[in-house]
């Protein structure tokens, strides 16, 4: 295994992680593109002619002493469990596990066998996202949220969290909605460097150019083009070191620009 996976952002220590991938026809997922832009533009972005691939990535944070994991996959059949042995985090060790939003593939290792997989940990979910997938006419088309959300509010390890939570001195959230209302990204500031755990703003380099494709799971389209662009001109301007939990392994880099035009560097 290559060192790509780990990186730093002042003190704090970030270790790339994944569950595993998913390999969609582009145009699908993105309603607003055309698959020549794919084929012609974003070629290795394509694992063949028609499909593109996204990976499903979590991030383990060492920051002031605490341990947090972002994300848990999309669970069972995935290999989160055994990419955190291989990389040396413990789930025992973990302190928080932050799901950024509530869709199926960021809930998946949230249990093992019933019993919280992070034995340790607080599980902070965005309060916003919380109320929207436990209403009765939306929990009923998320499984997850039954089978792998709400039964950790019966197990007393869930926080609802606010939109700016403060987890330690270096990680606050920000609230990036659209792609679901409580839609949470992770700021990290420490000993003047800064970086930022892009959850959901974005599903695809592709996307540094062409903010306004949406995925059509965003739950408000609209919203998620302002988010996006707004997040990701942000984090270009100031040259912010990015953790994208569905960009290619290991999900780190930076938004550039060159001849008018943006796009993903990833280490
Ligand atoms: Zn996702």
């Amino acid at each position: 295994m290559s060192d790509n996976y780990r990186t730093t952002v002042g003190k704090v220590q970030l270790v790339s992680l994944t569950d595993g991938h998913f390999e969609p026809v582009p145009t699908d997922v993105f309603q607003d593109s055309d698959i020549e832009t794919w084929q012609s533009e974003y070629s290795a972005l394509m694992i063949d002619k028609d499909h593109t691939q996204f990976r499903f990535g979590s991030v383990a944070i060492y920051s002031s002493s605490k341990i947090v994991v972002v994300d848990t996959g999309a669970g069972p059949n995935g290999c989160l469990i055994d990419d955190m042995g291989a990389k040396g985090v413990e789930r025992e060790d973990v302190d928080f596990v932050l799901i950024t939003h509530l869709h199926a593939d960021h809930t998946g290792w949230t249990l093992l066998e019933g019993e919280p997989t992070f034995p340790n940990a607080r599980y902070l979910v965005p309060k916003d996202d919380y109320a929207y997938w436990t209403q009765p006419n939306v929990i009923s088309n998320a499984p997850n949220i039954a089978n792998d959300v709400v039964p950790l509010k019966s197990l007393g390890v869930i926080d609802l969290i606010e939109p700016k939570h403060i987890i330690t001195s270096e990680l606050t959230t920000v609230h990036t909605p659209g792609h679901t209302p409580g839609h949470t990204s992770l700021a990290i500031s420490s000993n003047g460097e800064s970086g930022f755990v892009l959850g959901d703003v974005a599903h695809s380099p592709a996307q540094a150019h062409y903010t306004d494709w949406n995925p059509n799971f965003d739950v408000d389209q609209e919203l998620s083009r302002e988010t996006r662009n707004q997040v990701l001109d942000e984090l270009e301007e100031q040259g912010i070191l990015v953790q994208a939990g569905h960009f290619p392994e290991p999900g780190f880099g930076h938004f550039s620009r060159e001849n008018n035009r943006r796009y993903w560097q990833g280490v």
